[in-house]
């Protein structure tokens, strides 16, 4: 059985792409930071489609605890697919914001991409085979006023990418970005919608299914040659 793991797979958009992953067959490898009531019940939500779940628990901008917690659990067997969809804000505009703001921001957006990537990269090279999707974001596309540490370490996940797929092309690691939008979750409840929409071409927020669609297809048989790419799920917002 194949396995996926989706890091962030306690909330929102990472929820929703571990429910569509478990819907295509995949067995499912669930990370959470703090929240494990969640994650615990989207475990049920997987198991009840038939599929196994993992839930584990850690903080990405640790190295040494995702270390251990990833290295040991792909000793034995690597992830087919790793879905690195963790991310947090710290908004401010920049003459504001603080030192812990933009580290905080760049530890768990940038640097966990690091901690999880050197984790899973050697188990998945062995085995020849599989699929990293990295969620970014429009921010780290075209910039976001308020977001200059978000959309450092977004674009920052984006340049990673892009290296990472011309490394690891030749071992049939296909590495690709997904850039959602403004999708309705946590992280986008307090936005003003009513204004936020009117700057966005299909004039709606996005739902979490419409990523996780897209990564679900990244991760499919039916796409094999999608590599290095970034891929908008915008509504338009970045054209
Ligand atoms: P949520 O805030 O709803 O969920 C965030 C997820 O990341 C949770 O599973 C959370 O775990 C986990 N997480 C947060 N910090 C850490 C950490 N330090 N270590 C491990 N796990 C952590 O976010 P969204 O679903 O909205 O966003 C998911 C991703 O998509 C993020 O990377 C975000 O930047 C990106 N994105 C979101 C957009 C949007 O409009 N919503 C737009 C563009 C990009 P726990 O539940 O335990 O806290």
């Amino acid at each position: 059985m194949k396995k996926a793991l989706v890091v962030g797979g306690s909330r929102g958009i990472g929820k929703a792409i571990a429910l569509k992953l478990a819907k295509s067959g995949f067995d499912i490898w669930l990370t959470f930071h703090k929240n494990e009531a969640a994650a615990k019940e989207v475990q049920t939500e997987i198991e009840a489609l038939g599929r196994s779940c993992e839930i584990m628990g850690f903080d990405v901008s640790d190295f040494e605890a995702t270390k251990s917690t990833l290295s040991d659990r792909c000793e034995k067997e690597a992830p087919d697919v790793v879905i690195f969809n963790s991310g947090i804000i710290r908004d401010n505009l920049m003459v504001w914001m603080t030192k812990e703001e933009w580290d905080a921001v760049i530890d768990t957006n940038l640097s966990g991409f690091y901690n999880v990537t050197k984790a899973v990269l050697f188990p998945m090279l062995r085995e020849k085979q599989g699929r990293i999707v990295v969620i970014s974001s429009t921010a780290g596309q075209i910039g976001q006023a308020g977001q200059v540490n978000y959309s450092a370490s977004k674009a920052g996940l984006i340049g990673a990418v892009k290296a990472l797929a011309r490394e690891v092309g030749k071992k049939n690691i296909m590495v690709n970005v997904v850039a959602p939008g403004v999708i309705s979750t946590d992280m986008t409840a307090d936005l003003p919608e009513k204004e936020v929409k009117k700057i966005i071409p299909l004039n709606r927020f996005g739902v979490v299914d419409d990523v996780a669609a897209t990564v679900d297809f990244l991760c499919s048989d039916a796409q094999s040659y999608i590599h290095g790419q970034v891929i908008g799920v915008n509504g338009g917002l970045a054209i």
